[in-house]
């Protein structure tokens, strides 16, 4: 299932680079494999998956050490300061940076193991409360703030857009953050590159390919629905 799932995932990624007139090689393909038994991580991986993502640092975590060590992992969920230190050294990129705390604290923490963390910038487009990120508005001086810290490195911007069945109504916000990317990475701050966009979910990933996506995170479009009740 996994494997047939991937193919088409990975087709309709392909369809939308065309619509657009996009390389699909800009693309990167995020399998979201939080609540899923490292089994299926295995199967996703020798069909070629390299890049996971995972939301709570402890599975992260627990996961690393049972699969092949050529994965990239990206921690996509809010990360509690404290918990930093479980995946400092195991994560390739932090999507979900979304305070100025916890931008300090990822880089103490990386300082501690000599490393520089890519990291990207949650943004809350649709500004719904239950959301977390930084508000449109406030990125850019967000942006100027956390850019001198030592032990990061600013890559881009990301987004959680609202859950619908629509997705048509979600690319306002895709192409919006778009825009925030362009602007902000005109203006050649130190240590800031735009170059990922961290946008679009199994109900929406097209979209946010149209709109610009480089990185789409996709979980139930590969895994099959999660079971949150075992
Ligand atoms: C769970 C999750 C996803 C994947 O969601 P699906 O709808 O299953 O594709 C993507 N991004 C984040 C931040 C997530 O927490």
């Amino acid at each position: 299932m996994i494997k047939e799932n991937l193919k088409e995932v990975e087709a309709r990624i392909a369809m939308a680079c065309e619509r657009v007139g996009r390389d699909p090689n800009e693309v990167t393909l995020i399998a979201v494999s939080k609540t899923k038994p490292v089994e299926m991580l295995q199967e996703a991986y020798e069909e070629g998956v390299r890049e996971f993502g995972e939301n709570k640092p402890q599975e992260m975590r627990d996961k690393y050490p049972c699969l092949p060590s050529d994965i990239h992992w990206h921690m996509i969920g809010h990360l509690q300061r404290n918990k930093i230190k479980y995946i400092i050294d195991k994560a390739c990129m932090i999507h979900s940076v979304d305070s100025a705390r916890l931008a300090q604290a990822i880089s103490e923490e990386a300082g501690k193991h000599g490393l520089v963390i890519p990291v990207l910038i949650e943004v809350n487009m649709a500004k719904e409360e239950s959301k977390f990120g930084i508000m449109p508005e406030e990125v850019w001086a967000f942006v100027r703030e956390i850019s001198t810290l030592p032990n990061i490195r600013i890559e881009g911007l990301m987004t959680i857009a609202p859950f619908t069945v629509h997705p048509e109504e979600n690319r306002i916000h895709f192409r919006n953050l778009k825009k925030l990317s362009v602007d902000i990475g005109a203006k050649n701050i130190d240590n800031v590159n735009m170059r990922h966009l961290s946008m679009g979910m199994t109900g929406d990933f097209e979209v946010a390919v149209e709109e610009g996506a480089t990185m789409v995170r996709v979980g139930t479009g590969i895994f099959g629905a999660r079971d949150y009740t075992v």
